[in-house]
């Protein structure tokens, strides 16, 4: 039997697409061969590339003056790519809402004068600061957030109003909400949440930002270079981004983001509105700023948390455990989790609260 799988990523894919894959993994689009087998030269695989660009183009409305690129190293190695890529002045700004925007900052310091304007941290990062009260720096190279919080469920309602480029790491919600690609310099987001299997990127790059990289920047992590290479540059991480193509013709079929989007909040609902009402169950974040994507919970004691997600596996809702540093559960309800998993894990919550309250 499948599980509802609840891990904050790699993540669940949609059952179609792994069957997809599946029926035409011996004999990829008529060429007798695998898709893990022919070469990234292969017509028929170029064409998966386009296709895979041009539906990110179109269900996330990115306009023509911007590169859609599929890149490798993962989310962390965009951390290096951003500064690498725009920090002309030396000087740029980050918001720090959890563990990602640290190390994203941190990393962003090797480079150049990297500021952190404004931290969650002191409430372990239950919510998102006052845009409206942060002092951004003059002449900074760009500003950087992270727009949902994978680890401890924050999003962001607003984003930032600032006059520098600003830098959204959409990792854990990429393609889960409509946004306006134009209020942003540049987007990343690792594919393995929300999109694809591990392996590969997502950058979203304004092309007038990424003409200039640094000298020291490894042409890898060139933006512009990649963007003239239509991302194949060196070998791309192929099975991937076919996983990825797959995913976006669904989610395209489905009724684009906004489709989506209004699936997903009626998810995420469930199940806060099930935590609100429970006098066993607790979400700590700040309401308005709680994620649709990643909903951490706890019962009354840690005894008691290991047994629900230990208990929660045996019903076939695994990987609800909470990140190393926050405890608790954690449940990523991703695109692809249906509805139905999500009320399955909320039927063995009540089952649990009855056995163990
Ligand atoms: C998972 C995650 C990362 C790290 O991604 P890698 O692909 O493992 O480098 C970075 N940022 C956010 C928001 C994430 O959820």
């Amino acid at each position: 039997m499948r599980a509802y799988n609840f891990s904050a990523g790699p993540s669940t894919l949609p059952l179609e697409v792994l069957e997809e894959a599946q029926r035409e993994f011996l004999d990829f689009s008529g060429t007798g061969m695998s898709v893990t087998e022919i070469s990234h030269r292969n017509k028929a695989f170029e064409a998966i590339v386009e296709e895979g660009a041009a539906l990110l183009r179109e269900l996330l409305n990115i306009p023509e003056d911007y590169a859609v690129l599929f890149v490798q190293g993962g989310a962390s190695q965009q951390f290096a790519a951003v500064p690498l890529n725009l920090m002309h002045k030396g000087k740029a700004d980050y918001i720090v809402t959890g563990n990602f925007a640290k190390k994203a900052w941190q990393e962003g310091k090797i480079y150049g004068d990297a500021a952190c304007v404004a931290s969650s941290e002191d409430k372990t990062y239950t919510y998102i600061p006052d845009l409206d009260k942060i002092a951004f720096r003059e002449d900074t190279d760009y500003v950087h957030i992270c727009s949902n919080n994978t680890i401890f469920g924050t999003r962001y309602v607003e984003f930032p109003k600032v006059k520098a480029p600003l830098v959204a790491d959409m990792s854990s919600e990429i393609l889960s909400r409509e946004i306006d690609v134009k209020k942003f310099g540049v987007i990343y987001a690792g594919a393995q949440k929300n999109l694809a299997p591990a392996g590969v990127t997502i950058v979203i790059a304004k092309r007038e930002l990424i003409q200039d990289p640094l000298a020291i920047c490894p042409t890898m992590l060139k933006w512009k270079v990649q963007d003239e290479n239509n991302s194949l540059y060196n070998t791309p991480p192929c099975f991937a981004i076919y996983m990825a193509t797959l995913v976006l013709r669904r989610l395209k079929k489905l009724g684009g983001v906004k489709e989506m989007s209004k699936i997903n909040e009626y998810k995420a609902g469930l199940l806060y509105d099930f935590i609100d009402n429970s006098a066993f169950y607790t979400n700590n974040v700040v309401k308005k700023y709680r994620s649709v994507m990643n909903v951490p919970f706890v019962t009354p004691s840690a005894e008691l948390d290991a047994k629900f997600v230990k208990e929660a596996a045996q019903n076939g809702l695994v990987s609800l455990k909470g990140h190393r540093l926050v405890g608790g559960m954690r449940a990523s309800i991703y695109n692809a989790m249906p509805v139905e998993g999500v009320q399955a894990l909320i039927a063995f919550m009540q089952k649990f609260e009855k056995e163990n309250a």
